[in-house]
């Protein structure tokens, strides 16, 4: 079954559930200070969770642009080094706005994964939320219940709140979930170790696809939780995950989603996929964040200095620099992965067949600027280390990279992981300070990327600020 056939399949299913199929929002948010990104499906419709507007429908589906790379849900890390973690993903994804709830959820999904996408029963692990003291919550026997009339007891696993209760960020809607997880092994591996032990393991072939939430309470800034005025069902799964389990491949890159742009990485670069380690991550990490970046233009958010800006950005400097290192790529290649990317997408996405120019120029762009510098920063940063005497490098020469050659401050604690040293983060921080305070002595602070929302006549929003990893959102200051 192709990608896109997987897509349209998920969404008929729910549309003959007499679900409303909408768009996916856009990947930038531009409107909600607690996210950057969106980073999950329910995003645009939590004012309807909320009870703070009414929805036209009660019942929606749709597949949702998704980006993982800050905040609460950040897997920027595990990309490329593991299989089934991408920076931007797509989340199918359907909807009940006070309409139905557990028992439905929980059979539609069980009904799609094993009749219509036919995957063997046996292979399905389930989880529940097993309760919570810190937050006074008990077992979710009624999930329980209802899949033991379906699966047997063994398949069932209690999770605890990191697993089994979802939240948006730090505050916002929440509620107790309950997962799906598929076991990929081979016959002779499940004989050796049962499933049911490997569920949210981070074991590699047995990966969570499908996430059922149960919305009943919004967590507020205070930390504590208040019901919802409804009760509400948001749910999840990983198309990327999916389409692995469905074309029978053990990754997420050997699906059709992703071997397009992996072919066209081997004939840019002369490095064939699957020799050596090493390369294979640099192979994946650039398929991977060419899709970050391009549909982050694609929605407008140009890589740039600040904000959401920043951290696009840095995903694509991260990117080249993987093809440098590892691929020997010392020119501009990345853009000409975005064509590839637009045949493979541009039916679902539009937008990035309409932008394909755009697209293609800004990333060409910010490759030749960050390659024009990066060979220089790698030989000060080797000459760093050289020169340590322990295995903590410098923050200060951690900002000369960042300042001088525009090494983010993530990228440079990689390549030092890499080679077994570590980065004084808070002397680098302390040295951005005091360049912050410099020049925002000496000029306005800039809020290009951001739509300034006025919320008195006292107070202008001014933007999140980018410190790296680290992105915080800065308050409301005084005009
Ligand atoms: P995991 O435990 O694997 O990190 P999660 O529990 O953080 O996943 P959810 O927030 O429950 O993920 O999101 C719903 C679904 O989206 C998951 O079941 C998974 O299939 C998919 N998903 C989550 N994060 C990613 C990612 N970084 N890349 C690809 N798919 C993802
Ligand atoms: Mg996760
Ligand atoms: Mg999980
Ligand atoms: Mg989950």
């Amino acid at each position: 079954m192709t990608s896109q056939e997987v897509r349209a399949q998920f969404l008929n299913f729910f549309k003959e559930k007499n679900h409303k199929i909408v768009p996916s929002a856009p990947m930038v948010m531009k409107d909600d200070p607690t996210l950057m990104f969106t980073n999950a499906g329910m995003n645009q419709f939590k004012e309807y969770f909320l009870g703070n507007s009414v929805a036209k429908h009660k019942r929606l589906a749709d597949t949702q642009k998704c980006l993982r790379v800050s905040g609460k849900h950040n897997d920027l890390e595990e990309v490329g080094k593991d299989t089934y973690h991408h920076t931007m993903f797509e989340m199918l994804g359907n909807w009940s706005i006070g309409d139905y709830f557990k028992k439905e959820a929980i059979q539609w999904a069980w009904e799609l994964l094993t009749e219509v996408y036919k995957i063997d029963k046996e292979s399905l692990y389930v989880s529940i939320f097993e309760g919570s003291e810190d937050d006074g919550l008990p077992l979710d026997q009624e999930a329980y219940d209802l899949w033991k009339a379906i699966v047997p007891e063994d398949r069932i696993i209690k999770g605890n709140k990191k697993d089994n209760f979802w939240e948006m960020g730090d505050q916002g809607p929440c509620g107790p979930c309950s997962e799906i997880h598929v076991d990929i092994r081979s016959k002779a591996e499940k004989a050796k170790i049962p499933g049911a032990s490997l569920v949210n393991q981070d074991h590699p072939q047995v990966v969570e696809i499908w996430n059922l939430v149960f919305m009943q309470f919004n967590r507020k800034a205070n930390g504590s939780l208040e019901p919802l005025p409804e009760k509400h069902i948001d749910t999840g799964m990983g198309f990327e995950r999916l389409c692995m389990v469905l074309q029978g491949v053990q990754s997420n890159y050997d699906t059709d989603v992703f071997t397009p742009l992996i072919r066209e990485i081997e004939i840019i670069t002369g490095h064939k996929y699957g020799k050596d380690e090493k390369t294979d991550i640099a192979i994946r990490v650039i398929a991977d964040h060419v899709r970050a970046v391009s549909f982050s233009i694609a929605d407008g958010q140009l890589p740039s200095n600040t904000g959401a800006g920043y951290v696009i950005r840095r995903i694509l400097r991260r990117a080249i620099r993987y093809g440098f290192t590892f691929l020997d790529t010392n020119q501009p290649f990345i853009h000409r992965l975005v064509k590839v990317l637009g045949e493979q997408m541009g039916a679902a996405f539009p937008e990035l067949k309409e932008q394909k120019q755009l697209i293609e120029n800004v990333i060409k762009e910010e490759e030749s600027s960050f390659l024009s510098t990066l060979e220089q920063g790698l030989v000060l940063l080797d000459s760093v280390i050289k020169s340590a005497k322990e295995k903590t490098i410098d923050g200060e020469k951690a900002f000369e990279l960042y300042d001088t050659f525009g090494f983010p401050i993530d990228l440079t604690s990689l390549i030092l992981e890499e080679k077994g040293y570590t980065l004084d983060v808070q002397g680098f921080n302390k040295a951005l300070k005091a360049q912050k305070d410099r020049s925002r002595a000496a000029s306005e602070v800039s809020k290009d990327d951001w739509t300034v929302l006025m919320t008195d006549s006292e107070q202008e929003f001014i933007g999140y600020d980018s410190l790296e990893a680290n992105v915080k959102l800065v308050k409301y200051r005084k005009i």
